[in-house]
């Protein structure tokens, strides 16, 4: 029997804007004036904050956002996380991508460009902008530049009998999806029980990915705040553009701590176990889904045994065939 790795932060998602130029239907970072009015995160602030992201033994780095694209830091930000050494992720709408390709290259390891539609006239409805020929020059372009890209396909009971379009899309592109419902947050409902059965069927196609622990873990209602299975601040933790630790999570924060600097003291601190304690225990987290948190959290039980592992290690492989099918080595 192997022991489980230590549960400490392996992952942080980098909040670096609150602005966006999209105006999707299903997010509510446009919409609600709790977002208005903050700066982006800075330079200075996430250079103090990566170095310490380093020691306290995070490997993976998400900036997202908002549009991530809009922070004129980011280049800065992503090249000292690349010098520090971590695994580095964009997640980014895809729409300012071709005037900033250039300054971007080599600066990050992959790219996460959200497509949900071939359709321009469905992507327009979706995300309230015409954006579909931006995103399809993105994929180009960074194919071209030998950047490592996957596409992010946000699924909902109202595309979900439309996905395959998007598979299709991605064989004749030679791009990798990454399937994710779409989870029950601000107006947005669940994907129903019959819409994920429906996603699983397309497990073993060609460039798509998908976490199947996760999706079960979905398919059974989410978190379960008697046993609850949230890794926040144990696996996954959150900085917002306004430089604070977002608790218990980003999506239900609660408090937000001002990091001034001082992360890896927070880190080493009492006060951190207090912030995360109940991570997965409030009222609100009974039914949650929210994937950064639970799609990842799986990930840490690799060595041990459970009733996930067989799928588990199906998603790895898959994964990995994913992968070495797509992935530029010559970064
Ligand atoms: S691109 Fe992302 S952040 Fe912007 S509105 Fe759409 S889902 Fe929200
Ligand atoms: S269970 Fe969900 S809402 Fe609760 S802390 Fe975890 S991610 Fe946040």
């Amino acid at each position: 029997m192997f022991a489980a790795l230590p549960r400490k932060p392996f992952y942080c998602l980098y909040w670096t804007t609150y602005k966006c130029n999209s105006r999707c239907k299903f997010c509510n970072i446009w919409k609600m004036p709790a977002f208005d009015g903050y700066s982006d995160a800075k330079f200075s602030d996430a250079q103090k904050n990566l170095n310490d992201l380093k020691k306290i033994g995070v490997k993976i780095i998400d900036f997202t956002g908002g549009e991530p694209l809009l922070n004129h830091d980011l280049p800065r930000i992503l090249s000292h996380a690349k010098q520090l050494g971590f695994i580095t992720k964009l997640s980014t709408n895809g729409i300012l991508y071709p005037e900033q390709a250039e300054e971007l290259r080599g600066l990050v390891h992959w790219i996460y460009f959200s497509l949900d539609t071939t359709s321009r006239e469905e992507y327009e409805r979706i995300r309230g902008v015409d954006g579909y020929d931006k995103v399809v020059e993105s994929i180009q372009i960074a194919k071209t530049l030998n950047q490592n890209i996957c596409l992010t396909l946000t699924v909902t009971n109202e595309n979900v009998d439309h996905i395959s379009t998007i598979f299709d899309f991605c064989r004749k592109n030679k791009v990798t999806v990454l399937v994710h419902p779409c989870f029950s947050y601000f107006e947005n409902q669940s994907l129903n029980r019959e819409n994920i059965l429906k996603i699983k069927k397309y497990f073993w196609k060609p460039y798509v990915r998908m976490n199947l622990p996760y999706l079960d873990f979905y398919f059974k209602g989410g978190n379960d705040i008697y046993h609850p299975k949230c890794k926040s601040g144990r696996s996954t933790i959150d900085i917002s553009p306004d430089n604070c630790l977002t608790t218990p999570c980003f999506f239900r924060t609660t408090k937000k701590v001002q990091i001034n600097g001082k992360l890896l003291s927070l880190y080493n601190s009492s006060k951190w176990g207090d912030l995360f304690r109940n991570a997965g225990k409030y009222d609100f987290c009974e039914h949650c889904t929210f994937e950064c948190y639970f799609g990842l959290s799986y990930w840490d039980r690799v060595l041990g045994f459970d009733s996930n592992i067989y799928k588990q290690n199906l998603t790895i492989i898959k994964d990995t065939v994913e992968f070495l099918r797509t992935y530029s080595f010559r970064q």
